[in-house]
Parts: structure tokens; sequence; C-alpha cells
């Protein structure tokens, strides 16, 4: 207990003390009785920094050229502030730069500020979501917030989740809970089934999982990309009639190429038959549960017994951030606790790190905690939105020309190659016209979808504007000419 005479633990800031750059340690870690002038000179040149990049995106290219590379391993002594400044400076010249309007090509728009200051605070705090000793009150607010957004997404009251490092550890720790639920652990013979489109981590989630190749059963998607129940159903038929256990379906509401969405509700209705887990991989769409204008393009999401979603992809949220939600949350504990004889017990059932997969964990539910709290619902809905009408607008500007054939789903992705060329034609094309494209300050990825290359948009930049899309779409209609008059 602190005598009366001490000043008391918690103080508002001081004015800086005159010890420039001396700490009680001699070494730089935060002064716990002062501030400390250098170590806040230190925060407001690097968010003086930060802003001057964010403000002056638009004059760099959204994909950088390599850039000289600042100096690696720690010298002998120590750098001061100045220079730490000025090799970050130099790293952020090479950096990805998404806050370009015409960075379109690939699932990670800018950053909202919140979120932002969302991890820089987390940092700082430097808590563990391990156990609720180690983070009182972000332990709390990650139960809770998880709550909040299962229920906000459709799942039933009672259900919540956890947060992991993305959508891969996510869809992972999902099928983990399944097979675990489903009383399978260490049964070879089990499978899993999704789409042909399903996203590779369900791949590596077998690998991880001790499953052959094999173990992952891929069903035929129709032509908008969505997997065709009636052969699910099938399949779940025959896997019945010759006593193959199933782990789980993974149905996915959005495919990363072209954002489809399996037809959730028919095949909720085969799993509710057929008696297994149904994991929804909405690591694109689940976050379009949140507005009540958007909510029909994942109709029987409500249905899932566990989905993952990824705020880092649409909303802003800075990476990562991903969740597993669950209709039954207390599955994870089932699955994963295993004691953690060198903490306190946990109060509120079951600790952070007995919920999931990973021990030591950042606090990544406060920039996602900040980052809806400054949005609101009207600021997501907002950011959907948007989002939904730029793809329109390009849909509108590409489909209707004819030249080139147009994949689309329920959300902001669209993918697109010239009619009629072949597998080498495609690969020319879509190498040439992104080159192109990127010249003129547009970035498209390039995915091979089945077995040919397309270039592919993904409209969730909110600085993307009309003007941008009307340059975009005049490119590439340009290039079928160009592509249909080139031989192969
Ligand atoms: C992005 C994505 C994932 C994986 O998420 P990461 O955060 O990159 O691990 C999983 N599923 C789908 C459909 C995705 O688009």
């Amino acid at each position: 207990m602190p005598s009366p005479n001490e000043p008391p633990l918690v103080s508002v800031p001081q004015a800086p003390s005159p010890r420039q750059g001396i700490t009680t340690t001699g070494l730089p870690f935060p002064d716990p009785q002062a501030l400390d002038p250098d170590l806040q000179g230190l925060l407001q040149g690097a968010s003086a920094l930060l802003g001057s990049w964010f403000s002056s995106a638009i004059h760099q290219p959204p994909l950088p050229g390599l850039a000289i590379q600042p100096p690696v391993a720690p010298g002998l002594r120590g750098i001061g502030n100045n220079a730490l400044l000025a090799e970050l400076q130099q790293l952020m010249v090479g950096a990805y730069n998404p806050n370009h309007p015409g960075a379109l090509a690939h699932l990670d728009p800018p950053p909202l500020i919140a979120s932002v200051v969302g991890d820089l605070i987390a940092a700082g705090l430097n808590n563990n979501l391990l156990a609720e000793e180690l983070s009182p009150s972000l332990s709390r607010l990650e139960k809770a917030l998880c709550s909040w957004l299962a229920e906000a997404i459709g799942l039933p009251p009672g259900s919540g989740g956890v947060p992991a490092s993305g959508g891969s550890l996510s869809n992972l720790m999902a099928l983990v809970v399944a097979r675990h639920q489903r009383g399978l652990d260490g049964v070879g013979e089990a499978v899993v089934l999704c789409s042909a489109d399903a996203h590779v981590s369900l791949a590596k989630a077998m690998r991880v999982m001790g499953l052959p190749p094999g173990a992952l059963r891929s069903i035929a998607v129709d032509d908008a990309g969505r997997l065709d129940a009636t052969r699910l159903g099938e399949e779940l038929a025959d896997l019945d009639s010759h006593g193959v256990p199933v782990i789980a379906v993974v149905a996915t509401a959005g495919t990363t190429v072209r954002g489809a969405v399996d037809p959730l509700a028919a095949i909720a209705a085969l799993c509710h038959q057929h008696g297994v887990w149904l994991h929804v991989d909405g690591a694109i769409g689940a976050v379009f549960a949140l507005a009540d204008s958007h909510r029909h393009r994942v109709a029987g999401l409500d249905l899932a017994d566990s989905v993952t979603v990824n705020p880092q992809k649409l909303l802003g949220i800075t990476k990562t951030s991903s969740l597993l939600l669950l209709a039954s949350p207390a599955a994870l504990g089932a699955t994963f606790a295993t004691g953690l004889p060198y903490m306190e017990p946990s109060r509120v059932g079951c600790h952070g790190g007995e919920s999931g997969l990973q021990g030591t964990r950042p606090a990544e539910v406060l920039k996602l905690w900040l980052g809806l709290r400054q949005l609101g619902l009207e600021g997501i809905a907002a950011v959907l939105d948007g989002a939904i009408g730029r793809r329109r607008q390009l849909e509108h500007l590409l489909a209707g020309d004819g030249r080139l054939r147009v994949l689309g789903g329920s959300f902001h992705l669209l993918a697109f190659r010239p009619e009629g060329l072949d597998r080498d034609g495609c690969d020319l094309w879509s190498q040439r016209t992104r080159q192109l494209l990127l010249r003129e300050g547009l970035m498209l990825s390039r995915p091979n979808y089945q077995g040919l290359h397309h270039l592919k948009a993904v409209l969730g930049n909110p600085h993307t504007g009309s003007e941008h899309l009307e340059s975009l779409s005049a490119i590439l209609l340009g290039s079928c000419d160009e592509a249909a008059g080139s031989p192969g």
C-alpha cells in the first residue's frame, strides 16, 4: 500500500521532466513515474510519420518498386529517436500502399484510424489474452465483443467465440472443434466436405490435423461459383452408406476469387438431416450480416454451428482481425482446455489461452472494438454500401460491353477475362494488362481460376471513386482488342 505521502499511482500526466532520454533503468523503457520527453518524442515522431504516409498515399504507387532496405541487425550501440524514425521511414517507402485509390488487388483495405490507435494502445498495454490475470479488462472485453458479434451476425443467444490471428487459424480451430465435438479425434478416415472454390486454408488444416489430402472432399460448384447442394446431398448419403464419418461441411460465404456464397440454408438443412457440423467460412462475407440492408446476401448464416469472420478484410480493422464464432462457445473450452496450472482460475469460465490454439495473444480485440465504435452501425453499413456500389458500377461498365466474361458473386469482388481466349492467351493478357494498369496507378490481382488466369478487382477501398473505375474499365476493354489481335 502506498503511504499517504507518496504520489498516487494513477495521476494526470505531469509536465515533462528535464531528464532527456535518461530513464530510471538507463534503458529505453517508459519511466513509471514521470513523463519522459524522449519517449513522447518518439511516439509523436512516429505518429507524424504515419500521418504523412497516409496523406501522401496518392503520390506513391499502390505497389512500390524495390526500395533500399534499412540496416537489419542491431548495432553495438543503440540508436536514438531521429535515427530510428529515419530507418522507419526508409522501410515505409517500400511498403504496399493500401491507401492509394487504385489499390484494388486484394482483400486488404486502408486501415481505420481508430483501429491503428487500438493496435498502438494494445502494444503499449502489453497485456496477454492467455489468462485473465494478465488482461483483466481486455479478457472481459474480448468475451463480450465476441458474444455481441456472434449475435449480431445472427447466431442464437448465448453464442460467442474467440479471436485468432487470421482466418486460416479460425478455420483450423473450427475443424478441430467440430472433430472433437463429433467424437472423431484420432479417426483417420474422417472427412471434411467443402466446395471446389473453398479457401486453401482448409487444405492446410488437413495437414495440421494429421489427415490425408483426400480427407478434404471438394464438391463441384455451379456456374455462379456456389457449392452444388444436390451433389452435397448425394455425397453425404454416399458417405453414410459406406460408414465414413464426416467431421464437418464447410460452406463458404464469399469465395476468394469471385465472392460467391454457397446456398447456406440448403446446406444447413442437409447438415441437420445427417447430424453434421456446419462451419461457414465467412472470412469475406460474414460482415455483411451486420447491416439490415445487406443481411440477405448471407441468408442462412444464422444456421451455422461455427463461422469465421475477418473484420480485417473489408471493415478496415488492422491486421490481424479474425474471429471464430460459435452457436455454442462452450465447445471451445471443451476442445482446447488443458488447465493452466501456473495461473489463477478463470472467473468467467475459460481463460483465453484455453479457448483456442494460441497461448500468448495480443489484445487484438482492442482495435476491433475501437474501430467498430468509431464506425457505428451506420458507418459499418456505409462501408458495405460503398463496396457494393463500386462493384455495381464496375460490373455495369465491364459486363455491358460483352468483350469480357465477368464473374461475380454477392459482394465486392469481380474477376474477368476476355471472351474466347485459351489458357496461354489468358496468361499473356492478364500479365500485360496488369502491368499496363500498374503504370496508371491501378493494381489488380491475377488469380488462376478454373485453369485460366483472370484479373480480379476487390472494391473494398473507400478512396476509389467513379473516375478510377472509369479509367480501369477503359484500359480493360481496350486490352481486349489487343488480346484479340495478338497471336495466342
Ligand atoms: C482470406 C480468406 C481466408 C483466410 O484468412 P487469412 O486471414 O488470410 O488467414 C479464409 N477463407 C476465405 C474465404 C478467405 O477469403
